[in-house]
């Protein structure tokens, strides 16, 4: 660990913004909200908070953060994407398909739980990489994830589906963290960050 606190971002486009930054404040981490290219300066890591992937993909649009963000991660600066989030990192969405970052090796199925089960929560798999079976994953309109390339680690699943998986310094994570006090996935990026 460095002496510094390191600074988080969390994309303020969409999505719960203030619990994602209170669960960095929790962990000893300084968030900023990052809504212009220069607010990624000094950035450690990026949130990419769930919301619509819709809106958020368009927003990153108008902000002009595509670029700037792809080229973060690129010089390995630390990246989250939970639910909305995790479908604009994956490598392709489907089922209403939006652009995406490409910058995590999976193709994204949104809304792929149907109306039924819309919100949910459940435990990861008990088989799930060490340190993250028994989490509580709150699903809310979730996307899931196929065909992850060779790269991808899957770290945890619910009912045998992919979850939370890694690629480098990148995890897309298809629930909702910042929901729950568990700190693990915050905790794992803030890892990741500080590597
Ligand atoms: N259903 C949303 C989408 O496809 C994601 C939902 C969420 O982020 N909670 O963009």
């Amino acid at each position: 660990m460095t002496s510094s606190r390191p600074i988080i971002g969390v994309l303020g486009i969409q999505g719960d913004i203030e619990k994602h930054l209170a669960a960095l404040e929790r962990l000893g981490a300084d968030g900023r909200r990052v809504l212009a290219p220069k607010h990624l300066e000094g950035l450690a890591g990026l949130i990419l908070p769930g919301g619509e992937s819709t809106t958020i993909s368009k927003g990153l649009v108008r902000h002009q953060l595509v670029k700037p963000i792809q080229e973060f991660a690129e010089a390995g600066g630390a990246v989250l994407g939970t639910c909305a989030g995790a479908i604009l990192l994956s490598r392709e969405s489907r089922n209403h398909p939006v652009p995406t970052l490409g910058l995590v090796d999976v193709e994204a199925e949104r809304n792929a739980y149907g109306t039924q089960t819309d919100s949910f929560v459940a435990p990861a798999d008990p088989d799930s990489a060490s340190g993250f079976a028994d989490l509580q994953c709150v699903f809310i309109r979730a996307p899931r994830l196929h065909a992850a390339g060779p790269d991808v680690e899957i770290l945890a699943r619910v009912d045998g589906a992919p979850v939370l998986v890694r690629q480098r310094n990148r995890f897309a994570c298809t629930f909702h963290p910042e929901l729950t006090d568990d700190p693990r996935v915050h905790a794992a990026l803030l890892e990741a960050a500080d590597a």
